[in-house]
């Protein structure tokens, strides 16, 4: 087991990281206060006992599962129920499952009584090396992702592998994909990555870098909690990634490998990113993109997607196109380009690959 914490200006978390986090620290963070629990549908139809053994005498609210479910009016619903719970300022809110949970369940944390403790129990692959970590919580809002949210720190974040055991091939590989945007940051991730390429499905395998990962995050969100800085690092592949998503409607891991073959190309073609580092990352991204299942994504029956990049919150407000790229092994820097370029760019790298995967 690991427990380290994550220090920022504004709080002082802890993060557990291990097989058995969650029977080590529960039954003590269950303790002293009223509680509230958040979950999605599926979790709670996977994980009966659990619930019964540490929530049994909280207040349950059970999402549909999937993206569909992180929107305003839920949130709202939340709220309510969370005051018809009776909670108070000293109550807990505690955030079991994805990314999606977790990004709701946070920002109900952080806006009820202006702030109550929160706990995240992340059961996905991404929601453990990712989204569980740092504080960024939101809702979905009129087609926009992410649009509507705060910046929250939880009180502790417990990563339990054991979740991992009933997670789908698409839902381990769309870990992957927010683990090879830690790839093209951090030197050791690339190379254990590289060097195990034939283990991109196994999930011990990939359950072994869960801590490097979150270990990245959290010193990045440490030096930069509000993102005015380093913590732009952690957007690698995403600008191009959310508008292939929106557009696509494959999954956000995915659609991350994507926006980071994509975007490595074209920064590699304006010189940005050095051009062998560039060969080497999307090489292994195109690994990662074959991982099974493999989707099938035709960008010629994606309808301009290079539109819904307009929409991303890291542009700014010159119109330009914003990406963080990696520029050489372990570094990485922004990258900004007007529209016309951004979408002419992808437009000559996609003729390039071919309308179809597999690349
Ligand atoms: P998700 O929460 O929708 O989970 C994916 C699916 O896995 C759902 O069907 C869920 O029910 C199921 N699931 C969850 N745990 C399971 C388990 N243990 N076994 C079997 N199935 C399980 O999505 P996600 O991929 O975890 O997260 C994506 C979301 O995270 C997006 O909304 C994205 O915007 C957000 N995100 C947030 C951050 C952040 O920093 N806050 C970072 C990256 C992504």
């Amino acid at each position: 087991m690991e427990k380290f914490e994550l220090h920022t200006p504004s709080f002082r978390g802890e993060i557990v990281i291990g097989e058995g986090a969650a029977a080590e620290r529960l039954p003590a963070l269950v303790k002293g206060q009223k509680n509230f629990v958040l979950t999605d549908s599926r979790v709670y139809a996977l994980y009966p006992g659990f619930f019964a053994e540490y929530f049994g005498k909280d207040s349950l609210f059970v999402l549909p599962e999937g993206e569909k479910s992180k929107t305003f009016e839920n949130l709202g619903k939340i709220l309510r129920a969370m005051t018809e719970a009776g909670l108070h300022r000293t109550s807990r809110l505690f955030a079991v499952g994805g990314g999606v949970i977790g990004d709701i369940g946070g920002l109900a944390a952080a806006l009820y009584m202006r702030g109550i403790s929160c706990v995240q129990v992340p059961t996905t692959l991404l929601a453990q090396v990712d989204s569980g970590v740092g504080g960024k919580t939101a809702v979905d809002l009129a087609g926009v992702k992410n649009v509507v949210g705060a910046f929250f720190q939880p009180c502790e974040v417990v990563v339990d592998p054991m979740f991992l055991r009933t997670l789908s091939p698409r839902e381990i590989k769309c870990g992957l994909g927010e683990m090879v945007k830690y790839a093209a940051l951090d030197r050791e991730i690339f190379r254990t990555l590289k060097e195990n390429r034939d283990r991109l499905t196994d999930l011990s395998f990939l359950s072994s870098l869960i801590l490097p990962c979150v270990q990245h995050k959290a010193k990045v969100v440490a030096a930069d909690e509000r993102e005015t800085g380093e913590r732009k690092s952690l957007n690698v592949g995403h600008t191009t990634g959310h508008a292939v998503e929106l557009a696509s409607g494959l999954s956000h891991g995915e659609c991350v490998l994507w926006g980071m073959l994509l975007e490595t190309q074209l920064a590699g073609k304006y010189g940005v990113t050095d051009s062998a580092y560039a060969a080497e990352l999307c090489s292994l991204v195109r690994d990662a993109l074959r991982a099974q299942p493999v989707s099938r994504l035709n960008f010629s029956a994606l309808g301009g997607f290079a539109e819904k990049a307009r929409s991303d919150k890291k542009n700014e407000e010159d119109g330009n196109i914003c990406m963080a790229v990696a520029k050489s092994e372990g570094k990485w820097t922004l990258f900004s380009l007007p529209f016309a370029q951004y979408r002419a760019g992808m437009e000559a790298i996609i003729a390039k690959i071919g309308e179809q995967f597999p690349l």
